[in-house]
């Protein structure tokens, strides 16, 4: 059965509507799909409200936190949207990304490239305003001819138009998500370019804090990195997860839709979800 637990719509930095997305995903013969957007339910619930035949919506979204000095992504699937705590840490991930929107802006104005606070925010509508955004008006305006080529010259990690955003901790994030109901999942464990060490240290205090799943797929990924992934989920204790994170249609990503029976049997959250 193919599913996607991890993607994302024009509601933070993906290209395609949630509704366009669902159409996309049925296309595929993708059996239950959730709309992960970077620090907002609103794609999920424009998701939630578009029916689709054969394809089951799930709840979810994707949440910037820190754990010591590196920003994680953890995504709750299967949270109450509407949850009271939940909507207020939103509007304090609202604020942060606004702030930052402000001092990246600034950052790239120091560097020569004024308006790139009204370029972001054009781009990214009535969405969460995401690096990708400031990237993608880099590229519009010809100062860089890719966004890979804007994130390794000014937006990626510690460049010269970065700027540290002091996200809630990882373990307020993963309590917030539980108290809404839904399954923490810690996205794409590799991405993080930890040691073997530090990536258990860092799976210890998310289950300590409640976490429950890791992702094993997400994207396009070596099967070794699917088996490595499916390890430290069984040593850990920790449930697994599959997504895409598709963001838009390029060469380069994967598509929609993942196959479960990559899990070999390991607890899954599709089993707690659907
Ligand atoms: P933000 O959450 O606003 O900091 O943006 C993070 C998003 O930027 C990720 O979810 C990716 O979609 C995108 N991203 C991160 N690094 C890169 C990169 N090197 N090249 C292209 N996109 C990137
Ligand atoms: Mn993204
Ligand atoms: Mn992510
Ligand atoms: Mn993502």
């Amino acid at each position: 059965m193919l599913i996607d637990f991890h993607t994302h719509s024009t509601a933070s930095d993906g290209a395609l509507t949630p509704a366009e997305l669902l159409s996309r995903a049925q296309a595929r013969d993708v059996k239950a799909l959730a709309v992960t957007d970077h620090d907002t339910v609103s794609g999920c619930l424009e998701a939630m409200a578009t029916s689709v035949a054969d394809l089951k919506v799930v709840s979810g979204l994707e949440l910037s936190c820190r754990w010591g000095g590196t920003t994680i992504h953890i995504v709750g699937l299967g949270v109450n949207p509407a949850q009271q705590g939940l909507t207020a840490l939103l509007a304090s991930l609202d604020r942060l990304r606004e702030e930052r929107a402000g001092r990246i802006a600034e950052k790239l104005d120091g560097l020569g490239m004024p308006g790139a606070l009204a370029g972001a925010r054009g781009l990214a509508g009535s969405g969460q305003i995401c690096r990708p955004h400031f990237a993608n008006w880099l590229v519009n305006e010809g100062y860089a001819k890719t966004a890979g080529v804007a994130f390794d010259k000014w937006l990626g990690n510690g460049k010269a138009a970065d700027s540290k955003t002091q996200w809630p901790e990882l373990a307020t994030t993963v309590t917030a998500i539980r108290a809404a109901g839904g399954l923490p999942v810690l996205a794409h464990p590799l991405k993080y370019r930890f040691t073997r060490t530090k990536l258990r240290a860092l799976c210890s205090d998310f289950g300590a804090a409640g976490g429950i799943a890791v992702e094993i797929v997400n994207g396009r990924q070596a099967s070794s990195e699917i088996a490595e992934l499916s390890r430290l989920a069984q040593e850990m204790d920790l449930a697994v997860s599959i997504g895409s994170d598709f963001h838009r249609d390029w060469p380069h990503g994967a598509d929609l839709g993942v196959d479960t029976a990559v899990a070999r049997g390991l607890p899954a959250v599709w089993e707690m979800l659907l």
